[in-house]
């Protein structure tokens, strides 16, 4: 007996053209999230059966109309939009560009072959820059940040995957040397197009920032869940000061949320839900505390010699002011308060 595949296609029309396809996920009770990166970037799966070993399942997580290139998340093509009316309008552009047979959505669109149950990377590539690029059709008041955030980081991994499991160009449209060129090619018509991890991790970020920005039910589980991310993508970025920075907000927003659940609490107001946020915090709470060590140590090693020389260079200086000296210089806290202490100590010696 054949074994049981891991595929299912299903056969409907596309929202936008209204052209019939066949689109694809993949059963999730199949595998497991085995390591997974601090970014949730899931780096292996594990399957049930070692014959699937080779298939990612992120590869299905767009699905591509080939006839009008809409790309998206399969609850769009399900009829589920909750975008309210902007999808709308992205639909009215596309239907317009994807007839146009050199406009970057057909050229790029052309390149996705979906028709197999096995994608190429670059395929898989090329159907995210689609996603974004049709969200971004949109003025930059009307992106759904979420949305967008969410491509960015997902197209991100597939930078770092392509790179890590060093999987190779498939065919390449009009004679170019390697699919980069390909991508390039799009440069003009798209300046700001993502081409590499970092770049993609980037724009990631000021999306998820963005989300922060404008979040405003108090939802402290999903704030705290969108800073941790951006913490992440500092860190996979280098930016270790920065990601220590986003530690302590979130030390601090876990903090005050622990402190409004207790009250509530006391006064007997939803006392489950408030246990569960309590709880949470908790968790929150001891991990920042580590984290923020463990960030804070590799700060100040960073920071320490550039700190030092600042300071010498200043000549004469109040050991009192040091630290001060150095909060203006934009180092970090941590940086600050130990040269601080050190000068202090040594009565201003150098
Ligand atoms: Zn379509």
């Amino acid at each position: 007996m054949a074994a049981e595949t891991p595929f299912v296609p299903v056969k409907l029309k596309c929202p936008f053209c209204e052209t019939e396809s066949v689109q694809r996920y993949i059963k999730s009770r199949m595998f497991q999230n085995d390591i997974v990166e601090e970014d949730s970037h899931v780096a292996t799966y594990k399957w049930e059966n070692v014959e699937f070993a080779q298939i990612r399942p992120n590869f299905y997580h767009i699905w591509h109309c080939p006839n009008c290139h809409l790309c998206e998340e399969k609850e769009i093509f399900r009829g589920e939009d909750n975008s309210g009316g902007k999808l709308e309008l992205i639909k009215e552009k596309l239907l317009i560009y994807s007839r146009m047979p050199n406009s970057l959505i057909t050229r790029m669109g052309l390149v996705i072959d979906f028709t197999t149950d096995i994608y190429s990377i670059d395929s898989v590539i090329v159907a995210h820059l689609l996603a974004i690029y049709e969200q971004e059709l949109l003025s930059p008041n009307m992106r759904q940040f979420s949305r967008l955030a969410r491509f960015y980081l997902r197209l991100a991994w597939l930078y770092r995957e392509k790179e890590s499991l060093g999987l190779p160009d498939s065919k390449l449209p009009d004679n170019y040397a390697t699919f980069k060129d390909f991508l390039a090619s799009f440069h003009e018509e798209w300046p700001a197009i993502p081409l590499d991890e970092p770049t993609a991790l980037q724009v990631a970020l000021e999306r998820y920032q963005d989300i922060l920005n404008h979040a405003s039910n108090g939802d402290v589980k999903f704030e705290i869940n969108v800073m941790n991310l951006i913490i992440a993508i500092h860190r996979r970025c280098g930016r270790n000061a920065e990601a220590l920075k986003m530690v302590r907000g979130v030390f601090t927003a876990a903090t005050k949320a622990r402190q409004t659940a207790r009250a509530a609490i006391q006064k007997g107001v939803n006392p489950g839900p408030n246990q569960g946020i309590l709880n949470f915090c908790a968790g929150i709470i001891d991990k920042s505390t580590t984290l923020s060590e463990e960030l804070g140590e590799l700060v100040f090693k960073e920071e320490f010699p550039a700190a030092k020389e600042a300071i010498t260079k200043l000549g004469a200086i109040d050991p009192n002011s040091v630290a001060d000296k150095l909060r203006q210089l934009k180092f970090s806290e941590i940086t600050c308060r130990r040269v601080g202490k050190m000068f202090e100590k040594q009565g201003g010696k150098k």
